[in-house]
């Protein structure tokens, strides 16, 4: 099961406005109100075969606190995937990146629709993301570096992180992480 907190987020902030300011500056939403998010997930029927968690944790905190619910439930996590991407380059990635409300998702070099900004499937216009915006995205990008990267010591001392060079194309990174990945179903 893919549980996505940036899904969930871009979800809860239509009716709550606290966590869409945040988002929409580029911050992180406090740890408790992610933690909790999270944790209410996880008793959900759906994840019991397992789940990859995208977007969680983000702090050296919410990492603890992960551990620390997983462990009452008797749950190790098998792997931690980091993909390295350069600054300038996630950059690039994200802020050239188009969406569709039917969920699909686009790049304007990368990965562009076949008509310019139509959804290949839905034909609807695309838009750019708030929080893809490139000032906006700079800020995002600061915020990880200070708040994010220390997650990477704290998986690589418990032996579960797994290093990906994000530069390379889509579908070798794909198949890097697919190794590690048994769908079940
Ligand atoms: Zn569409």
């Amino acid at each position: 099961m893919h549980l996505s907190t940036g899904d969930m987020f871009r979800e809860v902030k239509k009716s709550d406005k606290v966590i869409g300011k945040l988002l929409a500056s580029g911050q992180l939403v406090p740890d408790e109100i992610v933690v909790n998010m999270v944790k209410n997930r996880l008793t959900k029927d759906d994840v019991k075969k397992g789940f990859l968690l995208d977007g969680f944790p983000r702090t050296v905190k919410q990492a603890e606190e992960l551990d620390a619910m997983l462990k009452v439930e008797n749950i190790k996590i098998d792997v931690v995937f980091f993909i390295d991407v350069r600054f300038e380059e996630a950059v690039k990635r994200i802020v050239g990146r188009r969406v569709c409300s039917c969920g699909a998702s686009y790049h304007v070099t990368m990965l562009p629709p076949k008509e310019v900004n139509r959804c290949d499937l839905c034909d609807k216009e695309l838009v750019q993301r708030n929080d893809d915006k490139e000032d906006i995205v700079r800020d995002r990008l600061s915020v990880y570096e200070k708040q994010t990267k220390p997650l990477i010591k704290y998986y690589k001392k418990s032996g579960s992180l797994i290093g990906i060079d994000g530069l390379n194309s889509e579908s070798e990174v794909f198949e890097r992480i697919s190794k590690y990945i048994k769908v079940v179903v």
